[in-house]
């Protein structure tokens, strides 16, 4: 996910004349309710594993094909956020909420009940999907654009009021930030760091966990959100230390990738620990941590006592990057979760 390919254009944001213009002929996400309007791409062949499921794409809109969604009454009036020109096309999202949903949500709200499950009881609509369960789909252009819609989103969505005054706040530059339409005080979309970890020993084992929330058999790297005034070195030494209960040193940085769940950045590192006995599980968060080497990991794929992270997660590139380093396959990292909303 850390895949982006159009430039964002910032200096454009400035000028909402030509913003305006540059929208007319653009190409246009249309995000709503959390889920990317999709197009199903026609299969190449039949394919026999099923596990491999339905590719998709995301469908770009002219703004005339907008202005009809728009008139149909089935989505919120929504906001227009630029994400970046190409020198010959600009790209925006549409960003809107679905209005079965919204009515839902209101009745939910008058009952007293939660909406989550009457939500889920509305006919799907077969052509919007979250990110992930398009993103292992997604070529780099459209990744760069569909997390820069929905971290956007996900952020104009919650702070429609001013923080200092609690005035309402409005759209400006392109969807960049807020403003207050009291105090005129300007408000920036904000980004939560998180660290992610690949714990290895000397003999080049590594240290997996797993949560009691997720799926049979799925472990994967120590991960956790920075705190206020701490470094991210710190943060890795904190988290595994909590979390797994072994001291690391050899803190290495390997790269980013935004996290727009809602609002994240995974940081990433690999770090190294010299007391790989003291491993264990907090208890709390963590159910079970366990060393692996990459037979080990090899045999228990196969045994499917393993099931690895999905395939656009950060944490599934650092495990593929740490067994393919001395040679081995990656053919041999075979499934891994696969998110279905
Ligand atoms: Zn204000």
């Amino acid at each position: 996910m850390a895949r982006a390919a159009i430039d964002r254009a910032g200096e454009l944001r400035l000028d909402s004349e030509k913003l305006a213009q540059l929208w007319e002929t653009g190409a246009i996400l249309h995000f709503s309710s959390n889920r990317f309007d999709v197009t199903k791409s026609e299969s190449e062949s039949a394919q026999s594993d099923s596990s491999i499921g339905d590719s998709y794409s995301l469908t770009f809109f002219a703004a005339e094909q907008i202005a009809a969604k728009l008139a149909s009454g089935d989505f919120s009036t929504g906001e227009k956020f630029f994400l970046g020109f190409d020198g010959t096309t600009a790209y925006f999202a549409w960003c809107t909420e679905d209005a079965a949903i919204a009515a839902v949500k209101a009745e939910a709200k008058k009952q007293g009940v939660p909406a989550d499950k009457l939500i889920a009881e509305l006919p799907p609509k077969e052509n919007f999907k979250t990110l992930r369960e398009i993103g292992d789909d997604l070529s780099d252009a459209e990744m760069g654009l569909a997390v820069h819609a929905q971290a956007l989103a996900n952020w104009h969505h919650t702070h429609q009021f001013c923080s200092r005054c609690g005035a309402t706040t409005t759209s400006a530059q392109g969807g960049s930030l807020r403003k207050c339409d009291k105090d005129a005080t300007e408000h920036y979309p904000r980004t939560d760091p998180a660290i992610i970890v690949l714990v290895k020993d000397k003999d080049d084992r590594i240290l997996l966990g797993r949560q009691k929330i997720w799926p049979e058999h799925r472990f994967s790297n120590f991960a956790g959100f920075v705190e206020p005034g701490e470094s991210f070195e710190n943060c890795v030494a904190r988290e595994v230390g909590e979390e797994a209960g072994v001291s690391v040193d050899d803190v290495i940085y390997l790269g980013s990738q935004p996290w727009p769940f809602p609002a994240s950045i995974m940081i990433a590192f690999h770090a190294i620990t010299n007391n790989p006995e003291a491993a264990r599980p907090d208890g709390q968060e963590i159910e079970e941590v366990r060393w692996y080497s990459r037979a080990s990991m090899k045999q228990e794929i196969l045994n499917k006592t393993l099931l690895l992270p999905p395939g656009m997660s950060v944490s599934r590139r650092m495990l593929e990057a740490w067994y393919c380093a001395d040679g081995s396959d990656i053919a041999d990292l075979t499934g891994g979760e696969r998110w279905s909303s």
